[in-house]
């Protein structure tokens, strides 16, 4: 469990679950290996993530985070105004 806290100022928090905040990203290539699998156990699914990616509910921003339990994003997304 862990809070970050957006730049627009709210405070994201993935202790419950589930929960709209955190998701996990996997690269087509990881797919396919695992799909070559009979099942994917929930476990296995954790451990072959590319990308632990949090979305703000307030601003929408994506924090992208590339390394198990790092605490700095890699990349940052901010929806454009498309009006
Ligand atoms: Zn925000």
């Amino acid at each position: 469990m862990a809070h970050f806290v957006c730049r627009c100022g709210y405070d994201m928090w993935n202790g419950e679950s589930p929960n709209d905040i955190e998701f996990w990203v996997y690269s087509d290539k990881t797919l396919d290996a695992l799909s070559s699998e009979d099942s994917i156990p929930f476990l296995s699914l954790c451990n072959k993530d590319d990308y632990n990616v949090w979305r703000c509910p307030k601003c929408k921003r994506l924090y992208v985070f590339d390394e198990k339990g790092g605490v700095e994003p890699k990349y940052v997304y901010k929806p454009e105004d498309r009006e």
